[in-house]
This record gives structure tokens, C-alpha cells and sequence, in this order.
């Protein structure tokens, strides 16, 4: 034994793998990541390369499970690692743990981090999915969100993709773009909409830009010099880019989240599903139904707890922490499923008729604007209202649950389900 197993034994089929480097911290990012110069590149990085090494001890030391059905290299910018480097990871998954037939390998990329070697390089290594950060296709809102890439580069990226899935190199890919930025206007947001669906991505990640504490815009919000749409603005402009999307083919699965047929990404449904995830790198957190093991968010911290633990013999290693159950009915209500009223009652400690009871008055109002639903052993969110207009929803669901924490201790295994 060596990194901890999940006190379930539920062993994960899924696996998430972080790359902690960018170019530069983009105004609104919180993630833990590290900035390295706008021409770093994996060739010529030291930091990256120390970096890989304390990631490949983190895998030998992780626990080997069945065969992995999904693989996500995450960041940070992946795609700043040279093909071999590459390579010689996903090398040491399938040593680690073996890939199921047809497995999802899913590679992050930023447009401006690649060429087209680069990823031919990554197909031929094992990558079939790749999630490119786009974010905009307007270069003055990409400088003022301080990525460092622009529209022509974004455009080149979206060309190999596109070339490499008619290739049949490529399974998927997907376009991550951000909405409801400061002053963007309504006909600048369609713009950009139209922009995307002309490189035809088979799946589109679309997420409302949250102002996160610590950010440039935090800063910049407390100075009173970030100009958001209102909520409301907000909402009708996801509203109307659900039916924009749902028009052109794609199923809005998650909030977040639409796909075309087939393409919906198998991974994430391992986070909203509770079904586990295995999970390596610096400040990555793996999760096993209810418990969530975080790594350490800095290099020194990771890299002493990986002498702690990973060369421990015996034991189980730390201890997986419960996250709270609302954590898990939040993240189940993502999915177009929604979660199940059986698991909710149990995480309650009601009946179900008691639950009914409840839901009757918390949620009555919002189930007769359309906004959500209890029915077929279910609680969900009904897109695109309820989707888009799920933070009220949530408000009212938490302000429910919050009144009786003791009831929240025991914890279920998962929410059970949005396949
Ligand atoms: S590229 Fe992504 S991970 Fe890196 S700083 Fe920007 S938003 Fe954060």
C-alpha cells in the first residue's frame, strides 16, 4: 500500500491527471497552476521536467485498479508537455492500470501551445479526445481576459482538430467558450456563437464566467471596474444560446455542458455521477463516492506528501474526507438526470413521502414556472430555465437542507446516477 486506496474499495475506472503550468494566469482563473512565460514549452522548461518526475512517482505509488475506461490530462495547459513527455505518462498509466477497449483519453490544449506536429504527436501517443480552451474568437476579448493566445491561433487549432476527427485520428473534441463577460454585449456573444459553431466542434463546454476571489477581476470588481450583465441579462442570454444550440443538434446535457449525438463527455459524468475517479498531480482531488482525497496545492507541499505517503508501507494512508452532502446534490443537479429522490431521502434521513412533502413546499413555485421536477424517482433541473436559472433553484433547495445538519453526517455512497 502505498498512496491510499478509497475506504469504500470501490476502485475507480477513471483517471485525471494535472499539469499545473501555463504561459501566464488569465484574469479570471483560481486554478492551481503555475505561470512560466508566454514562451514556455515542455523542451525547455526545468520546471516541467521536475514537475514530471514528482507526477510519475505519484503514479507508481497510486494503487493499480481494473482497466481504465477514461483518461483526463487536465490543467493548466497539457499541451505545453513535448510529445514525448507525452508519451512517456499515458506509458505509465497503461503500465499502472491498462486501458479498457475503447477507452476516452482526453487531452486539454490551448490554442497558441501547439502545432500540428504536436498533436499528431499526442493522437499517435494514445490521445482520442481533445478539449481545446478557445474561450472567445474576438482577439479584445481575449487580451482583456489575459489569455495568451488570439483568434487566428484559435482558428488554426480548430482547423487540425477538424481535420484530424475527418482523419479518423480524432474521436472528439470540444470547445470551451466563456459567456456573459464584462460588457459583452448581446450581439458580441452571438458573434462569437456563430463563430464557434462554423468549426463544427462535436461538443461545446459553455460557462458563465464566475468573478472567483483572489482574481484580477476579483480586484477589479471590488474597485467597481468590472461591468457584469445582471442576472437576469445573464440568464436570457443562456437561455436563448440553449435554444441557438438545441437548433443546430446539440443536447444540453449538463448546465455547463452540450453535445452532439454520441459525443457527450464520458469523463466529467465520472464527477456528477459519483461513480470515482483516481486522481494524480498537484491539487488534484480523486473521489470514491462520497470521499474526496485532495492533493496539496504546491509544489513543496506535493512533493513532501508524496514522501510521506507514497513510500509508506502498510495502512491506509490519510484520511478521505466526506464532502458535504450538498456538495453531492449540487454537482448531481448539473446533469440533465438529475439525482435520485431514493439516495436524497436516505442523505435526509426522511421517507420518501416526507421528501415529497418537502420538495411540495421548497420547490412548488419553481416546478410550476418549469424550472424543476420530481417525478420517475428523480429530482431535476429542466433545461434551459432551469438550468440557466438554477442558482435560484439551488438557493432554496440549500436553505432547505441547511436547518438540519446533523442528518448530513452518515452520507450516501453517490447521488446514483445521471447515465
Ligand atoms: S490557461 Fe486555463 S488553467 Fe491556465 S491560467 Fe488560463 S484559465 Fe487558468
Amino acid at each position: 500500500m502505498s498512496v491510499p486506496l478509497p475506504p469504500s474499495r470501490r476502485l475507480p475506472r477513471s483517471l485525471y491527471l494535472h499539469i499545473p503550468f501555463c504561459r501566464r494566469r488569465c484574469f479570471y482563473c483560481d486554478f492551481p497552476v503555475v505561470p512560466l512565460g508566454d514562451s514556455a514549452d515542455g523542451s525547455r522548461s526545468g520546471s516541467i521536467r521536475q514537475y514530471l518526475e514528482l507526477l510519475h512517482h505519484d503514479l507508481e505509488a497510486t494503487p493499480a485498479g481494473p482497466p481504465l475506461s477514461t483518461v483526463y490530462i487536465g490543467g493548466g495547459t497539457p499541451s505545453l508537455l513535448t510529445v514525448e513527455q507525452l508519451q512517456a505518462l499515458l506509458a505509465a498509466v497503461r503500465r499502472r492500470w491498462r486501458l479498457a477497449p475503447g477507452a476516452e483519453v482526453t487531452l486539454e490544449m490551448d490554442p497558441g501551445s501547439f502545432d500540428e506536429e504536436r498533436l499528431q504527436g499526442a493522437l499517435a501517443a494514445g490521445v482520442n479526445r481533445v478539449s481545446l480552451g478557445g474561450q472567445s474568437f474576438d482577439d479584445a476579448v481575449l487580451a482583456g481576459l489575459g489569455r495568451s493566445h488570439r483568434r487566428a491561433e484559435l482558428l488554426q487549432s480548430c482547423r487540425w482538430l477538424r481535420q484530424a476527427r475527418a482523419q479518423g485520428w480524432l474521436r472528439s473534441w470540444s470547445l470551451d467558450l466563456i459567456v456573459n463577460l464584462p460588457g459583452q454585449a448581446d450581439d458580441a456573444w452571438e458573434t462569437t456563437l456563430a463563430a464557434a459553431l462554423a468549426e463544427q466542434p462535436p461538443h461545446l463546454s459553455i460557462y458563465d464566467l464566475i468573478v472567483e476571489p483572489g482574481t484580477v477581476f476579483a480586484r477589479a470588481g471590488a474597485r467597481g471596474a468590472l461591468d457584469l450583465p445582471d442576472e437576469d441579462a445573464a440568464a436570457d442570454r443562456l437561455i436563448g444560446t440553449h435554444h441557438r444550440l438545441a437548433a443546430a443538434g446539440y443536447g444540453h446535457y449538463e448546465i455547463s455542458s452540450w453535445a452532439l449525438p454520441g459525443h457527450g463527455a464520458r469523463h466529467n459524468r465520472t464527477y456528477w455521477t459519483g461513480a470515482g475517479w483516481w486522481a494524480c498531480g498537484l491539487g488534484a482531488t480523486a473521489g470514491a463516492g462520497a470521499e474526496r482525497l485532495a492533493r496539496p496545492r504546491t509544489r513543496e507541499a506535493y512533493a513532501h506528501w508524496l514522501q510521506q505517503w507514497a513510500g509508506a508501507q502498510g495502512g491506509d494512508g490519510p484520511p478521505w474526507p466526506a464532502p458535504p452532502v450538498e456538495d453531492l446534490l449540487l454537482v448531481g443537479l448539473r446533469c440533465r438526470e438529475g439525482v435520485s429522490l431514493g439516495w436524497l431521502a436516505r442523505a435526509r434521513g426522511i421517507t420518501p413521502a416526507a421528501l415529497q412533502g418537502d420538495l411540495e413546499a421548497v420547490l412548488a413555485g419553481w416546478r410550476r414556472q418549469g424550472l424543476v421536477a420530481w417525478d420517475g424517482g428523480r429530482l431535476r433541473l429542466l433545461p434551459p430555465e432551469g438550468f440557466c436559472l438554477s442558482n435560484a433553484v439551488l438557493r432554496d433547495l440549500l436553505a432547505w437542507w441547511q436547518p438540519r445538519p446533523a442528518e448530513c453526517a452518515p452520507g450516501p455512497p453517490s447521488p446514483a446516477g445521471c447515465r
